[in-house]
């Protein structure tokens, strides 16, 4: 069966035909790709055509997928069981490679989403400061938890409300949320409320309203006034984590959060979520402390043995260095290329992370955002799918390249966005 069919059969049995939202096309227009395999850089249709795949699971397949070193670890680990519900010797090597590639984290405990992990670590910043308000930013995502699916009131100081219904007021009022990479406003705030605010979540790259990345100064401004009124900082770096050198971004910036998000990459394509930090924070977890957290398929044997054999390739390899080439390279040329079709682009690239913006001018914030050109992206990205080249169906996710994808591939979709280019 094609995909339209496939899509159809789906809408009857899954609410929008989708078990995540985004998947289903909406923002872009037009009906999802059902996917019948992905190999490498590429994933396949179940009608057999082929794309050089940008979107890579949202983030984790940074090794390309099916991957052999992955693949045969997975392998392994299901022909000895799928699951035990007690502890294994995986678990304890994943910790140790993680705690060890960011010095910041002391203690770690894993999870299945990056979802589980932000909602349990803020329980435990809110048990460990004995406060009650979060504070995050506009644009930036953190998983579907009722506190953090919230957007600003109006007004530049304001408490939150629920960015979708099923979230009581009551829930969203105990969030702040305040605009990404605007110091001054951050500072306001915190000289009124800083007493009272538990934590401080944040991207540290945003990676969830396109890409943007922190203004000069920021994210420090943001460590030394949560320090000083004695909130935790907790970094979410569910998509930033190993994807910018063998850590987190906060290795990169020189910056030491009291408390760490991980997912995506960390699992390999597994479902694995993470959340850790200093010692005595996390020493408050159950069963060693006094604030409840628990999972069934907590440090699932086969995602953590995905999980340990991607992290063991990106150590062995170190291919960040390669990947920056490729971006730099990537964004470079559809620049170029914008400029000769005389169509407005701003390209953010860090890594083998970025975002195509259509938009005259820098994107530094959320409103910078809102501006650019959703119509225009709709457009770039459906022609580009008729060509093989597979972007994320949203103008506001984030572009990805992996270990595999390399100059032949580079050369397709610079060429391929320059022809569409010229036609929007
Ligand atoms: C993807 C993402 C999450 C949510 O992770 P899930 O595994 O989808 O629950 C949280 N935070 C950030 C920054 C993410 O990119």
């Amino acid at each position: 069966m094609d995909s339209a069919g496939l899509f159809a059969k789906a809408i009857k049995v899954i609410p929008g035909g989708v078990n995540s939202p985004v998947r289903a096309f909406k923002r872009v227009g037009g009906t999802p790709r059902f996917v019948e395999k992905a190999q490498g850089p590429y994933i396949f249709d179940v009608e057999g055509n082929r794309y050089i795949d940008h979107v890579l699971s949202w983030g984790p397949m940074i090794l390309g997928h099916a991957h052999p070193a992955v693949v045969e670890a997975v392998r392994q680990q299901a022909g000895k069981g799928m699951s035990f519900g007690a502890p294994t010797e995986l678990e304890v090597s994943m910790a140790e490679t993680v705690c060890s590639a960011i010095p910041s984290i002391d203690m770690i405990r894993f999870v299945s989403s990056g979802t589980e992990a932000t909602m349990s670590a803020i329980r435990l910043a809110r048990a460990y400061t004995e406060r009650e308000l979060i504070v995050k930013f506009e644009g930036c995502y953190h998983g579907h938890v009722d506190s953090l699916l919230v957007k600003a009131g109006s007004g530049a100081l304001t408490f939150a409300i629920p960015d979708t219904s099923g979230i009581p007021e009551t829930v969203a009022s105990t969030t702040a949320v305040l605009p990404y990479n605007e110091t001054g406003c951050f500072k306001e705030f915190m000289k009124v409320h800083g007493q009272s605010v538990a934590a401080v979540i944040i991207e540290p790259v945003a990676g969830n309203m396109g890409m943007i990345q922190p203004r000069q100064g920021f994210l420090e401004s943001v460590r030394e006034q949560t320090r000083s009124n004695g909130a935790l900082l907790i970094f979410d770096e569910v998509i930033t984590g190993f994807r910018f050198c063998f850590g987190g971004y906060q290795d990169l910036v020189g910056i030491a959060p009291d408390m760490t998000c991980l997912g995506k990459i960390i699992g390999g394509g597994m479902p694995v979520g993470a959340f850790g930090g200093k010692a005595d924070i996390m020493s408050m977890l159950s069963p060693a402390g006094p604030v409840y957290q628990a999972g069934t398929l907590s440090g699932n044997p086969v995602a953590m043995a995905s999980g340990l054999a991607t992290l063991k390739v990106l150590r062995d390899e170190n291919p960040y260095e390669r990947l920056t080439k490729y971006m730099d390279r990537l964004a470079f040329e559809i620049g170029d290329a914008s400029k000769k079709a005389g169509v407005p682009v701003t390209f953010n690239h860090e890594g083998s992370m970025g975002g195509i913006f259509f938009h005259e001018g820098p994107v530094e914030t959320f409103n910078d955002v809102m501006e650019s050109d959703a119509g225009r992206y709709a457009l770039f990205f459906n022609t580009m799918l008729k060509q093989g080249v597979y972007l994320a169906p949203s103008p506001y996710e984030s572009l990805f390249i992996s270990t595999v994808h390399d100059d032949e591939h580079l050369d397709h979709v610079i060429n391929t966005a320059g022809k569409c280019l010229s036609t929007l």
